[in-house]
Formats: structure tokens, C-alpha cells, sequence
């Protein structure tokens, strides 16, 4: 038996129920492989199917306020993956009225979508022989073969393309795809490969030496860099809250913010200090200390009161709701 018959059988028989592995809708394909990045399957589903209620086609989503946007994603993080699927369905309206392309290199060339993305989107929707490489598939074809090469670079990520793109011959790219995919997730897992219920397991060559725990082999990631930053709750006497749109930092674009810099401005310097807190971003620590002032009137630039009660509808940076809820909690139980 080939490599694709075990796998494709395997996945036909133990696929979990996902909602969006009922649909080959290339443009629900495409938001579920967007979500599933850097999140857990679980806690991206309920996105994903309010996501698809609301905007349930490209035209939809490219109509849709990028605020829209972005407060549905509230809670995901990287909410750059919101902004670009957004700029994609615009394009793919503009330039391919509404229908996403079936080619993977011309998949490639709309927002947000890159090798990996097209390869899944190609292969699932469309039935194309694409091989879709992500870290889970990188792990076990590292695994498979002994891989010696690190799986961070990416003549390790072409050769693995070129690996699985042989193993897809004759079989149905769907179903392969998303058979590797469950492997990754269910199987040939990082931390410990349950190889005895692996279907993949006699065509291992690290289960055939026992070196499984030495594969894939990648070298160290770069710490996050940490920044020290002052961040500021400020509320008048009308129940508003002062909100910033500044992203000179770069980070989070389209998000509000509580006002928050390197240093303590002049106009804030009354503040009083509450507490330390620290966020964690994939490459940047922030660590706040978190100030509050009551105040009527303040210069802070690139800022603007907003009335409390409609600080649910709002698309805020997660490190200061997470924050503010708090102090909002806290106020609310001072009051009762
Ligand atoms: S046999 Fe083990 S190491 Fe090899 S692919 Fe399966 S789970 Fe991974």
C-alpha cells in the first residue's frame, strides 16, 4: 500500500467533525485556514461559524467595514490576518469577480494568502495536486525521512513541498491534505507521537529507529523584545473613557488603545499608578505600567473620549481590555 492510500483511508475513517471540513467552498476553506493559524481548532470555531453567518461569501466580507472586521476577530490576535483577509476578498471582487482562483502560484499573489494557504485552498476546494506545508506537516515529513535539515529554512520548507507533492500522486488531494493535517493535529503531535496508532507508522523511518524525539530539528527562535511602556486610563465625569488611534509602534493597526508611550507625557504626570501587567505577542513583550486619572480635559495627541457603555462594540487591543475590564469590574463593585 502507498503512503496516500494509508493516510487517505486513515482520514476518511477518523476525521473529527469540523464544520468547515463540511463545506468545499474555497472562500470558507479560506477563512478556516486563515483562523486556524496560530489558534486552537476549538477556539476558533465559534469565530469562524459567526464569521461565515455574517459575511458568508466573498462579496459580503469585501462590502463589510474593516471595524466590522476587526471586532469579529476580537479575541483571535494577529489581527493582521483579519486586515489582509479582508484586502483579499476586495481584490479577489475586483480582479476575479468574486471567484477565488483555482492555481496556487496565482493564490499566492492575493492578500494574506501564501504558500501554505494556496496549497490548502487549491488542493481541498479544488481538488489540485498542491501541497499545502505548514508546521505540522514539516514535523512529520521531518519525522518520516530523518530529516538533518532545519525545518526553519526554506530550501527544508521547498524540499518538503516537493516530498509531498510526490506522495499526493494518484489520490485525492483533498482528502490527503486534510489526512496530513490530522496527523499533525492528532497523531504526530510535538510534545509525544502516539506512532501505534499512527497509519504513516511503516513508512517511518523515525519510528523504525525510535529517534522520533529528535525530529524535526529547528533552530532556536529569537526572544520577543521587551518594552517598557506607560499606559493611561483616563475617564471624565460624563462615564467616557479616553481611547487613542495611535500606531506609530507598528503594531495593530485599525485596533484603538488605551493612550499608552515610552515615557510619561507632562499632561498625565498627576496619574496614579495601579499596577504592572504584561502582555506577550509572538516577537514583543510589552510591559505596562498602568496608570488611571480623572480628568475633564487632557492633551494627548491622536486621542478621543468615547462613552463607556459602548466600549463592547468597539475593536480595542486585547492587553488593554483585558485591563480595562478589570478596572471596569472593580468600579462596578465599589458602586454596589
Ligand atoms: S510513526 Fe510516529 S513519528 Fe512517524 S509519522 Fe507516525 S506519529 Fe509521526
Amino acid at each position: 500500500m502507498k503512503l496516500s492510500e494509508a493516510l487517505s483511508q486513515w482520514y476518511l475513517e477518523n476525521q473529527r467533525p469540523l464544520p468547515f471540513r463540511e463545506s468545499r467552498d474555497p472562500y470558507a476553506i479560506w477563512v478556516s485556514e486563515i483562523m486556524a493559524q496560530q489558534t486552537r481548532i476549538d477556539s476558533m470555531i465559534p469565530y469562524y461559524l459567526r464569521w461565515i453567518e455574517q459575511w458568508p461569501t466573498v462579496e459580503a466580507l469585501a462590502q463589510a467595514p474593516l471595524q466590522d472586521v476587526l471586532q469579529l476577530w476580537q479575541g483571535l490576535g494577529y489581527y493582521n490576518r483579519a486586515r489582509k483577509l479582508h484586502q483579499g476578498a476586495q481584490l479577489v471582487v475586483e480582479k476575479y469577480g468574486g471567484k477565488l482562483p483555482d492555481d496556487q502560484k496565482v493564490l499566492q499573489t492575493i492578500p494574506g494568502i501564501g504558500a501554505y494557504t494556496a496549497g490548502a485552498i487549491a488542493s481541498i476546494a479544488f481538488g489540485k495536486r498542491a501541497p499545502a506545508v505548514d508546521g505540522n506537516v514539516l514535523r512529520v515529513t521531518a519525522r518520516i525521512l530523518e530529516m538533518e535539515e532545519d525545518i526553519t529554512k526554506k530550501t527544508t520548507v521547498d524540499r518538503v513541498s516537493q516530498q509531498v507533492y510526490e506522495w499526493m500522486e494518484d489520490c485525492d488531494p483533498s482528502v490527503f491534505t486534510q489526512g496530513l493535517m490530522e496527523i499533525g493535529a492528532l497523531i504526530c503531535t510535538f510534545k509525544k507521537p502516539s506512532c501505534l496508532l499512527c497509519p504513516l507508522s511503516s513508512f517511518c523511518q523515525s519510528f523504525a529507529r525510535g529517534t522520533m524525539e529528535q525530529y524535526p530539528i529547528k533552530k532556536s527562535a529569537k526572544k520577543p523584545q521587551e518594552l517598557q511602556v506607560y499606559t493611561f486610563l483616563i475617564r471624565n465625569r460624563k462615564n467616557q473613557i479616553l481611547l487613542s488611534e495611535d500606531h506609530s509602534d507598528g503594531l495593530m493597526e485599525g485596533l484603538l488603545r488605551l493612550p499608552q508611550y515610552a515615557q510619561i507625557p507632562e499632561s498625565v504626570k498627576t496619574a496614579v499608578f495601579v499596577e504592572n501587567r504584561k502582555h506577550v505577542f509572538s516577537h514583543r513583550i510589552w510591559r505596562m505600567a498602568c496608570y488611571q486619572l480623572e480628568c475633564e480635559d487632557v492633551v494627548l495627541e491622536k486621542t478621543h473620549w468615547v462613552d463607556c457603555d459602548q466600549l463592547d462594540s468597539i475593536a480595542l487591543v486585547t492587553a488593554h481590555r483585558k485591563w480595562l475590564k478589570k478596572m471596569m469590574e472593580a468600579k462596578q463593585h465599589e458602586q454596589n
